[in-house]
C-alpha cells in the first residue's frame, strides 16, 4: 500500500487484529511496541498490516 494513501488516524485498521510479531503481540485495539516497550513511531509493525490485509482480502468462504 502506498504510504500516501495512509492518513494519520488514532486507530489504524490493522489494530482490529492482534500483532503477529512474537516480540510484540499487541492486542486488538492497542498499538505495537518494540521489545523495549516503546511505542512504534509507525503505530504498528509492517507484518501486522500485512496480516490484516491478507485477512480482509481473503475471499469469504
Ligand atoms: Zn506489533
Amino acid at each position: 500500500m502506498p504510504t500516501g494513501l495512509r492518513r494519520r488516524r488514532d486507530r489504524p485498521p490493522e489494530w482490529q487484529i492482534p500483532c503477529p510479531v512474537p516480540t510484540c503481540r499487541a492486542k486488538p485495539g492497542t498499538p505495537c511496541h518494540t521489545p523495549t516497550g516503546r511505542r512504534l513511531t509507525a503505530d504498528s509493525h509492517p507484518s501486522r498490516a500485512d496480516a490484516w490485509i491478507v485477512q480482509t482480502t481473503r475471499p469469504a468462504a
